[in-house]
Order: structure tokens, then C-alpha cells, then sequence
């Protein structure tokens, strides 16, 4: 299972509770997406809280969704790569 983060988001843990008039502090949250590497058809999204060293860690591994053009084929896809990333191999001429 591999887990790739799509976001790191500052956020209230309690929004829907009221009990207390005292300041909410907010957290960090983790939003990633899930693979399964024997399953390609295996994907599912997922939040966490972590602590803001954490945090930092994974903000420096965002991967975000780009699009992809593939000269060979033609083909337009879109795919989550490390945000430095701007080229990634083709899915149907890389088989
Ligand atoms: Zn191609």
C-alpha cells in the first residue's frame, strides 16, 4: 500500500461542536490518496490528523495532479506526480 499526499490543510478538529466559547485551536490535517500496487484498480482517498512537524515533512512531498501529453500516441491523461515532476512516462506506450 502506498500513500501519496495531495494536501496538508490547517483545520478545526471540532467544527460542529459548540460546548465551549474558549478558542478552538486548529490542527493540521493530511488529505492523500491510498494505492495498492497489486491492484491498480485499488484507490481511495483519506484524512489524518498529524502533528506540524509532521506537517512540514509532508508539505515538502505534496504531489499534485498534472496533465500529461504523450507525442507518441497522442494520448492526454491526468496523474498524480511529486510536485517537481513535470514528465512521466506514457501508460500506453509503456507497456
Ligand atoms: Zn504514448
Amino acid at each position: 500500500m502506498t500513500k501519496i499526499t495531495i494536501g496538508v490543510y490547517k483545520s478545526y478538529k471540532n467544527s460542529g461542536y459548540r460546548g465551549h466559547r474558549q478558542q478552538t485551536k486548529k490542527h493540521w490535517c493530511h488529505y492523500f490518496i491510498e494505492y495498492d500496487e497489486y491492484d491498480p484498480e485499488y484507490s481511495q482517498f483519506g484524512s489524518e490528523w498529524v502533528s506540524s512537524l509532521k506537517a512540514m515533512m509532508l508539505k515538502r512531498h505534496v504531489w499534485k495532479k498534472k496533465r500529461f501529453y504523450c507525442t507518441d500516441c497522442e494520448k492526454i491523461w491526468e496523474s498524480y506526480v511529486p510536485a517537481k515532476q513535470d514528465e512521466i512516462e506514457c501508460p500506453e506506450c509503456d507497456v
